[in-house]
C-alpha cells in the first residue's frame, strides 16, 4: 500500500490534546492507517528560516516533518500573500485585498522552498496530499523537480465565482498552476464549480463532464468534498463531566430562559456585526423576548495584528453596549460577548446549553461549529440551528433555518422561528441533521478523496 504524505501550513498535533480540530483527527486516522509523513512549517521564525534543520517526530508510523521559515518569509507568505491577499480575496472581499508583488513573490518562494526541503523525502509511490491556500503552487512545484507521484488538493476556504477572482493580479498563473494536481477538492460543489468556470472563461480550458477539466495539456478532476466532524466524537464530548459543568453554570445564569449561542474567530467573513444587528431587530420586532432571550457570543481573537480584524472587534464591543445598555434589567443582559476561546469540551457544554445556533457568516468555506453545535445537542430536546446560506454546511444541512446573512429582518425572524418552534418539528430536523453529519464524519471525507485520487490518476 501506497504511503501519505500529507503538506499543510501547520502540522499536527497526533495525540488529542482535546484541542485538535476535525482536520487533525481525520487526517491522524488515515495517515496511520497507510503510514505516513506530515510535513509543514513549525509556527516559528528563524534567520535561516527554510533552510534550518529539520525537525522531525514519530510516532507508530507516522512521522512529523517540520521547518522555520524567515522573518521575511513569515511577512510576505504568510502575513501577506496568505493572510492579506487570498484570504479577502476567496472570501469575496476584494475591497480587503492588499495586492503587493513583494507577498507575490513571497509566496512563490515559500511553496518553491518548502517543496525543495520536501522532495528528497518523497518515495516513487507515495501519495501527496497538500491542504489549502497557503499552497497552491506546491504541485507545480514538485513537478518542476520532475515529481510524477499522484497529487490532490483540497481548499478548506471558499473558492468564489470567476467574476470575483479574476479582480486577484495573476489570478489565471495561480490557476494554471493548480492543474498540476491530479485531484482538487473543494468544500462545496458550488466552490467546484466555480473553479471549472474559471478554467473555461478565463483560461481558455475545457469542462469534460463528470468534474474533469482539461487545460495545458492536464486533466484534473475538481469536486465538492465537504469536509465532516468526527460527530460521533463531539456527541460524546458533550457529555464529559468537563462539558456538564459548562451547561449547569449556563442553565443557573439562564433559569430557563433560552440562549442562542454564536461561536466565531473574529474575522469579517463571519458577519458579526450583522449577526449583533439581527439579535436586536428581534428585540425591537418581537417584543415578548425581551427579558428572556439572550444571545452569548464567544469570539476568540484572531490576526488582531491587520486593522480589519481589530476595527471589527472595536464595532462588537460597541454594539454590545449599545445593545445591552438599550434593552438591559436588573436581572437580564441581552447580550454576553466574550472575546476569548474556549476548549472543545467546554464549547459540547455550552453548545448543549443553548436553544439556538446561531451562524451567520457572510461567507464560509464549511463552518465546523454548525456541524458541532448539532452534535452537541440532546436527542430527546434538541436546540435549533439558523443558518447563513453563505456557508459551505448550509448545502449539506437543509433541515437547517436557512437565512440570509445581509437580512437584519431574515434573521430576527428566522429566530423567532426557531424559539418557537415546536418540540416535534425541533426533533425531526435535528434527526435528519445529525444522521447525515454521522454518515458524513471527517475520516469518511479523507477516504473519499484519496480514493477518488486512486481511481482518477492512473
Ligand atoms: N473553537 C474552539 N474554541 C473556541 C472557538 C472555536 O475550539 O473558543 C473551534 C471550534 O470548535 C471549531 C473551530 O474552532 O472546531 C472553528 O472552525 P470553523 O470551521 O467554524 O471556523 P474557522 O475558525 O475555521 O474559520
Amino acid at each position: 500500500m501506497s504511503r501519505l504524505v500529507v503538506v499543510s501550513n501547520r502540522v499536527g498535533p497526533l495525540k488529542d490534546t482535546g484541542k485538535a480540530g476535525g482536520l487533525a483527527v481525520a487526517l491522524v486516522d488515515v495517515l496511520q492507517e497507510m503510514g505516513g509523513l506530515w510535513f509543514g512549517w513549525t509556527g516559528t521564525t528563524s534567520d535561516e528560516g527554510s533552510f534550518g534543520p529539520l525537525q522531525t517526530e514519530a510516532v507508530d508510523t507516522v512521522t512529523l516533518a517540520q521547518i522555520d521559515m524567515t522573518q521575511a518569509d513569515y511577512d510576505d507568505f504568510y502575513a501577506g500573500y496568505a493572510n492579506r491577499t487570498l484570504w479577502p480575496v476567496l472570501h469575496y472581499r476584494l475591497d480587503l485585498a492588499d495586492f503587493s508583488r513583494r507577498y507575490e513573490e513571497g509566496y512563490r518562494r515559500v511553496n518553491e522552498r518548502f517543496a525543495t526541503r520536501l522532495r528528497p523525502m518523497l518515495k516513487a509511490d507515495d501519495v501527496i496530499w497538500v491542504q489549502d491556500y497557503h499552497f497552491f503552487n506546491f504541485a507545480a512545484e514538485l513537478r518542476a523537480m520532475g515529481v510524477t507521484n499522484k497529487i490532490a488538493f483540497f481548499l478548506h476556504i471558499p473558492f468564489p465565482a470567476p467574476e470575483i477572482l479574476a479582480g486577484l493580479p495573476n489570478a489565471d498563473q495561480l490557476v494554471r498552476r493548480m492543474l498540476a494536481y491530479d485531484l482538487i477538492g473543494f468544500q462545496t460543489s458550488r466552490d467546484a464549480e466555480n473553479f471549472r468556470r474559471f478554467v473555461v472563461s478565463e483560461i481558455g480550458g475545457k469542462d469534460k463532464g463528470n468534474g474533469v477539466v482539461s487545460a495545458g495539456g492536464r486533466e484534473v478532476l475538481v469536486r465538492g468534498y465537504p469536509i465532516g466532524i468526527d460527530a460521533a466524537g463531539f456527541a460524546k464530548l458533550a457529555t464529559t463531566p468537563d462539558a456538564r459543568r459548562h451547561t449547569a453554570r449556563i442553565e443557573k445564569l439562564v433559569g430557563g430562559r433560552p440562549q442562542i449561542i454564536g461561536v466565531d474567530r473574529i474575522d469579517y467573513s463571519k458577519g458579526l456585526p450583522e449577526r449583533f444587528r439581527a439579535f436586536e431587530r428581534l428585540l425591537e420586532d418581537y417584543p415578548e423576548n425581551r427579558g428572556g432571550v439572550s444571545l452569548m457570543q464567544v469570539a476568540p481573537p484572531s490576526r488582531s495584528e491587520l486593522d480589519a480584524y481589530a476595527e471589527i472587534r472595536r464595532e462588537l464591543e460597541e454594539l454590545t453596549g449599545h445593545i445591552n445598555g438599550r434593552f438591559a434589567d436588573l436581572d437580564w443582559t441581552p447580550i454576553r460577548f466574550m472575546a476569548r476561546s474556549f476548549t472543545r469540551r467546554a464549547l459540547a457544554g455550552i453548545y448543549r446549553a443553548s436553544r439556538v445556533g446561531l451562524v451567520t457568516p457572510l461567507r464560509d468555506g464549511m463552518n465546523l461549529v454548525a456541524k458541532e453545535y448539532v452534535a452537541a445537542q440532546r436527542a430527546e430536546d434538541p436546540g435549533v440551528l439558523v443558518l447563513s446560506r453563505f456557508a459551505g454546511a448550509a448545502e449539506g444541512m437543509p433541515e437547517a433555518l436557512i437565512v440570509n446573512p445581509h437580512s437584519t429582518e431574515g434573521v430576527a425572524a428566522a429566530l423567532q422561528t426557531a424559539l418557537t418552534m415546536p418540540l416535534e418539528e425541533r426533533r425531526d430536523r435535528w434527526q435528519a441533521m445529525f444522521d447525515r453529519i454521522c454518515a458524513q464524519d471527517a475520516s469518511a471525507w479523507a477516504r473519499e478523496i484519496l480514493r477518488d485520487l486512486d481511481a482518477y490518476s492512473k
